[in-house]
């Protein structure tokens, strides 16, 4: 089974959680490509070896991710 960005591709992937007042833009979830609506507490989760490749995660994508890669 192939590593994925988010399982180690790019070193430990530091997740952060996002307050609903610090989400000042909507994003699409990779997770279940759906959006992240303005105001809504999100992680975002940055992969130490690729911070640009960073994206923004609905809290429930992030925590079944591994059940669903
Ligand atoms: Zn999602």
């Amino acid at each position: 089974m192939s590593k994925s960005i988010w399982d180690g591709l790019y070193g430990d992937v530091e997740v952060r959680r996002v307050q609903p007042y610090e989400a000042l833009k909507s994003y699409i979830c990779p997770g279940c490509n759906q959006e992240i609506t303005k105001g809504m507490g999100h992680y975002v989760c940055v992969p130490a070896e690729a911070p640009d490749l960073r994206r923004h995660w609905h809290y429930a994508c992030w925590d079944r991710r591994s059940t669903v890669l």
